[in-house]
C-alpha cells in the first residue's frame, strides 16, 4: 500500500478542497440538530469501537502466551532453546526443549514439530511424545514449537481456524493452529527477494519468514535465520546423531506421505520405510535435492554430523483445491472438493470418504519416529536410540487422539 495516497483519497469523500468545513448553510434551525446527531453518532461508533478492541485484545494477548505443554513420565529435563544461542533470549523465538534421557548409552535424536505453525501433525505428533513416551536407550531432544512465532498468528486471509480443541484424557486441551511464517511482527518488512545466505539462491521475500529455508543460519542474521542458527547449535553442541523434522503438505503437493532423507540418511530412511510398509504403512522415500537450499534436510545434513531426514503427511486444510475451511476439517481431514480432484486424477495420495484425519496424521509421524529410531539401532548396534510409552499407529486410528492428550 502506498501511504502518500491517503490525503487524495481523503478528498474524494466529498468535500471541495478550500470549503471551509463549517461555512454557513443558510438555514437557521439546521446546524444545531445536525451537529447533535453527529455528536450522538460519533458517540455511537467511539462506543462500538472501544467494544471491538476490547473484544479482539485478549485474543491478540492469548495468541502470544504459549499453551500447555504437560511434562510426561520421561522428561529429564525441560530446557530453552536460547541456552544454545542467547541471541534468541526474550524474543518469541525461544521456545522449550524437552529432554528424554534414558540414562543408559546411546545415540540422540532430535524430533522438531512446529517449524510450520500450520502443520498440526507435526507439533501434535512432538506434544504426544513429550506427554507420553520415555527414551528407553540413549536420549531424545523434542522441540514441538521449533518457529514458536509461528504460532502466534495465522495467515492472511486464509480463514484458517484460531484453535483446535480436544477432550483429552488430562482434560480440555486447546492448541493454537498458526502460520506457516514467523510473524511480521517479529520480521518485517519482507524483501522483493529472499537471498539464502549461504548460498545465494534466490526466493520469493515472503520466504525470508520460512524457518525451512532459512538453515544453517546466522547468528547475526533475521528473526528466523537466528532460530535456525540456535537449533544448528543445539544439534552441534549435543552432537545430535538423527534430525527428524515433522512437517505436513497439502494432499496436491508432489512429496507428501513421504520421508525426505539427506544422502547420508538414505539407509537409515530405506530401512524405515521398509519397516513402516510391514505395519501397512505405506510412506515414500524422496532424495533430499542438492540444490533446494535452506531446507533441514539439506543444511543440517551438510553443516552438522547428524542424519537429517523429514517427514509429510496429507492435510487438506493446507491446500489450494479445500472448500469450508475451519477446525472440523483440520481434524477431521476431510473435504468434498479434495474427493472430487481425486476423482479427476488430481491428487498426489489416495483419497476418499475417510479423508487424512489428524489421528491418522499423528500415528503415521509416530510410527515413522519410532521406524526411523530402530532402523538407526540397527544400523548402528552399538549406538542404540528407543523410545517406549510412545502411541502406536493402531492405537491412534483405534482411539484417537484424545487418550493421549
Ligand atoms: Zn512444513
Amino acid at each position: 500500500m502506498d501511504s502518500r495516497r491517503a490525503p487524495a483519497s481523503r478528498h474524494d469523500a466529498g468535500q471541495p478542497a478550500g470549503t471551509p468545513a463549517d461555512a454557513p448553510t443558510g438555514t437557521s434551525a439546521g446546524p444545531p440538530r445536525a451537529a447533535r446527531a453527529n455528536a450522538v453518532l460519533s458517540v455511537a461508533v467511539l462506543g462500538l469501537s472501544l467494544a471491538a478492541v476490547a473484544a479482539v485484545v485478549p485474543q491478540h494477548l492469548a495468541a502470544g502466551r504459549d499453551e500447555a505443554i504437560r511434562k510426561g513420565p520421561g522428561v529429564t529435563a525441560v530446557r530453552r532453546l536460547s541456552e544454545w544461542f542467547p541471541g534468541i533470549r526474550g524474543t518469541s523465538g525461544d521456545t522449550d526443549v524437552y529432554v528424554l534421557d534414558s540414562g543408559r548409552p546411546g545415540a540422540t535424536a532430535l524430533v522438531l514439530g512446529g517449524t510450520h505453525g500450520n502443520e498440526p501433525a507435526g507439533y501434535l505428533t512432538a506434544i504426544v511424545l513429550v506427554e507420553n513416551a520415555a527414551a528407553a536407550e540413549g536420549s531424545v531432544i523434542v522441540i514441538p514449537h521449533a518457529n514458536r512465532s509461528s504460532m502466534t498468528h495465522t495467515d492472511y486471509q486464509e480463514a484458517s481456524p484460531r484453535l483446535l480443541e480436544f477432550q483429552g484424557a488430562s482434560g480440555r486441551r486447546t492448541f493454537r493452529f498458526g502460520s506457516r511464517a514467523t510473524n511480521p511482527t517479529d520480521q518485517w518488512p519482507d524483501p522483493d527477494i529472499y537471498v539464502h545466505a549461504s548460498s545465494g539462491q534466490q526466493l520469493s521475500g515472503a520466504e525470508t519468514r520460512n524457518l525451512n529455508r532459512a538453515y544453517p543460519g546466522r547468528p547475526d542474521g533475521t528473526f528466523t535465520e537466528r532460530i535456525a542458527f540456535a537449533i544448528t547449535s543445539l544439534v552441534r553442541a549435543e552432537r545430535v546423531d538423527l534430525v527428524i523434522d515433522l512437517h505436513e503438505a497439502s494432499p496436491e503437493y508432489p512429496v507428501v506421505n513421504a520421508i525426505v532423507a539427506h544422502e547420508r540418511a538414505m539407509k537409515v530412511a530405506s530401512g524405515a520405510v521398509l519397516n513402516l510398509e510391514f505395519d501397512d504403512i505405506t510412506i515414500g522415500l524422496e532424495p533430499s535435492p542438492k540444490n533446494l537450499r535452506g531446507l533441514s534436510h539439506r543444511e543440517l545434513g551438510d553443516a552438522t554430523g547428524a542424519l537429517a531426514l523429514l517427514c509429510e503427511t496429507s492435510n487438506v486444510s493446507q491446500g489450494r483445491l479445500r472448500g469450508a475451511t475451519g477446525a472440523r476439517q483440520v481434524i477431521e481431514g476431510t473435504d468434498d472438493k479434495y474427493l472430487r480432484a481425486a476423482r479427476l486424477g488430481r491428487l498426489a495420495v489416495p483419497f476418499d470418504e475417510r479423508g487424512w484425519p489428524l489421528k491418522q496424521r499423528v500415528g503415521r509421524h509416530a510410527a515413522s519416529v519410532g521406524a526411523i529410531l530402530a532402523s538407526y539401532t540397527s544400523a548402528n548396534p552399538g549406538r542404540p536410540v528407543s523410545l517406549r510409552g510412545l502411541p502406536s499407529y493402531a492405537d491412534l486410528m483405534a482411539r484417537g487422539l484424545e487418550p493421549f492428550l
